[in-house]
């Protein structure tokens, strides 16, 4: 008998993640049916791919960009077109809906992914940011909801391969000693503190394997993403910090790795494309092919590993410092990276500024149980408001001048 045709709402369609999912959604329409697209305010994206998917919803968060992308859909369409959180919360808990894939860009994906977890959804969780801030919230709502959370960052994606079915369902990882996340090192691995003071935005965003978000660019560059994922995996996988240990790996081709107490250790290969592992979300328990070349281990040739520099790169030892502390240090810490990566791409401050932003800010914000949504979104706010005001104090002249 053919499975039945899953329906998939994609929040973020039209960015990376999102187009490398309508990409491996394409290649399996008996599988598949898009039922909504979401996006902030790419007109001109979203109408191709309304066109190409005939989805039933397009939202648009910007309300104007709803008004454009309504007027240029051909008369008599089928897509409906929506705006704003309401829209959002909308696709996310229809009732025909099977599969959320959370692909929003950073702290504005949280409540449509609460919503689509609170719904019991099949999550395909992209959106690491929404994790970091509330984690709590969202694992609760998991399990309250039977939703079924289904990891797409490359690493998560990799550890969850690499974790037994018995073991995954238990409330700990049965035999698991750690976890080991791979971290590429980014396009400054070999940069001194010196030259990266002087990085531009687009020498940050210039990773060397992956293609991706300017955002999350930048975070790789400042080794900030790997921190995250470091809240991520002890969200998902229930594990302590001290569970989880970064290895650089300039190559991207282990994704991340399990060792358990017999001295096993699993891995998860493949070419550094997002698509395996959105295809294997989209596909859980079996699965798809996904249009990701095969892995040639020959022309690789060497896997090569170190240790991180948090000398170097200290976001990874704030993101470490702050699950340690816990309740909503991960969302300051996370909302003051956010204002920083957004200044520095703007070119308001330097790279090397970013650290220093986080840590002011994570000094000044109390830290408070995560009780509640609102509760995490006071936090954010005030943590947006000293990350904001320490920026001024940043402003470099010689970077005025370049902006001119
Ligand atoms: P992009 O910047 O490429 O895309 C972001 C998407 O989010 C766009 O569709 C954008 O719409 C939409 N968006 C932004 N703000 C809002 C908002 N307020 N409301 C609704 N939609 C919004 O990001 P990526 O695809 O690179 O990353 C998406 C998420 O996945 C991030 O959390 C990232 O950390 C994570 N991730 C990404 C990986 C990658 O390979 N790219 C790998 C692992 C995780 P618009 O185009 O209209 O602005
Ligand atoms: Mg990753």
């Amino acid at each position: 008998m053919a499975a039945k045709t899953r329906l998939v709402s994609v929040l973020g369609s039209t960015g990376s993640i999102g187009i490398n999912t309508l990409d491996v959604i394409a290649r399996h329409p008996d599988r598949f049916e898009v039922y909504a697209l979401a996006a902030h305010s790419s007109v001109d994206s979203m109408l191709a791919q309304c066109l190409a998917f005939a989805p039933r919803y397009a939202v648009m968060m910007d309300e104007a960009a709803a008004t454009l992308l309504r007027q240029r859909l051909p008369a008599g369409f089928p897509t409906q077109v929506r705006h704003g959180e309401s829209g959002l919360a909308y696709i996310v808990t229809a009732p025909e809906v099977d599969v959320v894939m959370a692909a929003i860009v950073g702290a504005a994906g949280l409540p449509s992914t609460l919503a689509a977890a609170r719904a019991g959804k099949t999550l395909l969780l992209a959106n690491k940011e929404a994790l970091v801030m509330g984690g709590h919230l969202l694992m609760q709502a998991v399990r309250e909801a039977g939703a079924r959370l289904l990891p797409i960052d490359s690493e998560h994606n990799a550890i969850f391969q690499c974790v037994p079915v018995n073991a995954r369902a238990a409330p700990e990882l049965r035999g698991v000693s750690k976890v080991l996340l791979t971290a590429s090192g980014g396009p400054f691995r070999r940069w001194s503190l010196a030259q990266m003071t002087d990085a531009t935005p687009d020498q940050a965003c210039a990773h060397p394997n992956w293609s991706m978000g300017r955002k999350i660019s930048v975070d790789s560059a400042s080794l900030m993403n790997k921190g995250l994922e470091l809240i991520e995996a002890c969200w998902i996988f229930d594990l302590a910090p001290a569970q989880v240990d970064v290895v650089v790996h300039p190559q991207s081709i282990i994704h991340s790795m399990v060792r358990y107490v017999d001295g096993s250790v699993l891995a998860q290969l493949g070419n550094p494309d997002m698509r395996t592992a959105i295809a294997y979300g989209l596909g859980w328990p079996e699965r798809l092919a996904s249009g990701v070349a095969p892995l040639d281990l020959v022309t690789t040739a060497r896997l090569d590993f170190e240790a991180p520099d948090e000398t170097r790169f200290p976001c990874l030892r704030l993101a470490r410092e702050a699950v340690v502390t816990g309740g909503t240090a991960m969302a300051v810490c996370n909302a003051a990276n956010e204002v920083a990566v957004a200044a520095f791409l703007d070119e308001k401050i330097r790279f090397t500024d970013i650290p220093a932003v986080i840590e002011y800010t994570l000094e000044r914000v109390d830290i408070v149980e995560p009780t509640s949504l609102s509760v995490v979104e006071d936090a954010v706010v005030q943590a947006r408001e000293f990350a904001h005001g320490f920026l001024a104090d940043l402003q470099h002249p010689t970077m005025a001048v370049k902006r001119v």
